[in-house]
């Protein structure tokens, strides 16, 4: 049947079918065939049933990429005309393992509602863009693939495959459309530019996802990458240890480890997702002296708890992972029915740092639309600032006065005073009005350059003093 046809039966509006692309419609039907006639893919799912196989490429050709492949494979679970239609637009695809993980094939599952598309996908709210971060404007892409916005680092665009098509993904434009990896001529002048610019010190390897790269492929790269003196540290961002663990093998490590100083920053936005084999992948990264960081979506529905994110971190410092960003979700097309207040984040965070140690508790960080950069989101600890004293209440609301250095003959005031004492106590109340004031307050309060003239740093960094 080709894919008009499909689309007639199953009764689908002009509309609709003017969005879809012909090509993935057809591939979907082909796959559709294919199963029917075959078994295909989940006919080996289910006649093999050990999902959580330890051979990453057996992992990757046995994804799921279609829904009717689900419907096929799990009882009871009918996908409706919005999640098919959803599924044209952002594909889907799970691996064997992660679709292990799924407890109930509902949407209040938080594995499921990060794995398998919902029709809320196609509500598009005025304030989403396709591409919030401004990734693909010529001011942050010098070079096709490379992505600069801060000064010290730059992103490079390893491919578009990824094992798991997470529906919060901020690249949900590319991903599993352009799954190319990048070419040999856009390697070189990634290259390029690297040596061309000895500003930037800190290389990401991001996609997509790297590590779906075979090990050679992703050597090339490395090792390229390496060569330019002016690079310091190179980190690979990865959510391979969440969504296909076997995936980091020994051999893959002893690769990483000729390389260093190499860090991973992966991606564990639930304590379910932290399972042993999750675990096992992590310590042979960090026995290879890959430190692993994690960075977690605020997701509605999935982690929006302080209960969940407290589990989460807890179990991540068990593995010797940090926890190190909590990202309030980009302004991305898709994901509107994932997004979270961010009144809802600070609640959050203020509740994490009653509960846990300072090493356990991520940075919440809301990254600006349209290339802003990274901001940090606090909850509001500071209730006034003067020369004298700065007023603070801790996580129990209590307030304390913190008196300034004697620069004022003016400064009499003591540690610990309880709430309601000194002038600038009575007047903050815990959460209010105090931002502008803080702001106000802070200007011409040390007049001291903020940066002295020729730092310190304790050592100068590759390619400095002329050495290279
Ligand atoms: S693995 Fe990363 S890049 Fe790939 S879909 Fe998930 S979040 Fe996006």
């Amino acid at each position: 049947m080709g894919a008009s046809a499909y689309m007639q039966e199953r009764g689908y509006s002009s509309e609709a079918k003017a969005s879809w692309k012909e090509d993935r419609m057809s591939r979907v039907v082909q796959r559709v065939e294919l199963v029917e006639e075959t078994g295909g893919v989940v006919g080996v799912l289910k006649r093999e049933g050990d999902w959580q196989r330890a051979d990453w490429r057996w992992q990757m050709t046995h994804r799921l990429t279609a829904l009717s492949e689900l419907r096929a494979l799990v009882e009871g679970f009918e996908p409706s005309e919005g999640q098919l239609r959803v599924s044209m637009r952002y594909p889907f695809a799970v691996t064997p393992y992660y679709l292990s993980l799924i407890e109930s094939f509902t949407p209040e599952d938080p594995i499921f509602r990060m794995a398998v598309p919902l029709a809320e996908e196609e509500d598009d709210a005025p304030a989403l863009f396709r591409d919030p971060l401004a990734e693909e404007e010529e001011e942050h892409r010098p070079v096709a693939g490379l992505i600069h916005r801060y000064p010290d680092r730059v992103v490079l665009l390893m491919n578009g495959l990824c094992p798991v098509y997470c529906r919060h993904c901020t690249r949900k434009r590319f991903v599993g459309i352009e799954k190319a990896a990048a070419s040999s001529e856009q390697i070189e002048g990634w290259i390029r530019y690297l040596r061309e610019t000895p500003s930037i010190r800190d290389v990401i390897l991001s996609g997509g996802d790297p590590l779906t790269l075979s090990d050679s492929r992703l050597e090339r790269v490395i090792a390229a990458v390496r060569s330019v003196p002016s690079v310091e540290i190179i980190r690979i961002g990865t959510r391979i240890p969440v969504l296909m663990p076997m995936r980091i093998t020994s051999e893959l490590c002893a690769m990483l480890e000729r390389y260093h100083p190499i860090w991973v920053v992966t991606h564990f936005n639930h304590p379910r997702e932290l399972t042993a084999q999750a675990a096992q992948a992590c310590d042979r990264l960090l026995r290879a002296g890959v430190p692993v960081n994690n960075q977690s979506v605020l997701l509605r529905g999935i982690n929006d708890h302080p209960d969940i994110l407290e589990a989460l971190c807890r179990k991540l410092l068990m593995n010797r992972i940090k926890p190190y960003y909590l990202h309030q979700s980009d302004l991305v097309q898709g994901i509107e029915h994932l997004r979270t207040p961010i009144s809802r984040g600070i609640q959050i965070m203020e509740a994490l740092r009653g509960r846990l140690g300072g090493l356990g508790i991520p940075q919440y960080v809301i990254d600006l639309p349209r290339g802003g950069g990274k901001v940090p989101i606090l909850p509001n600890y500071i209730l006034s600032m003067s020369p004298e004293y700065t007023v603070l209440r801790n996580f129990e609301g209590r307030i304390v006065t913190y008196p300034e250095p004697c620069i004022s003959a003016a400064s009499k005031v003591g540690v610990n005073q309880q709430e309601g004492e000194g002038e600038q106590g009575k007047r903050a109340g815990i959460g209010g009005r105090m931002r502008g004031g803080v702001a106000d307050q802070l200007a011409g309060l040390d007049t001291r350059p903020l940066i002295p003239q020729k730092p310190d740093t304790g050592g100068s960094a590759k390619g400095e003093n002329g050495d290279r």
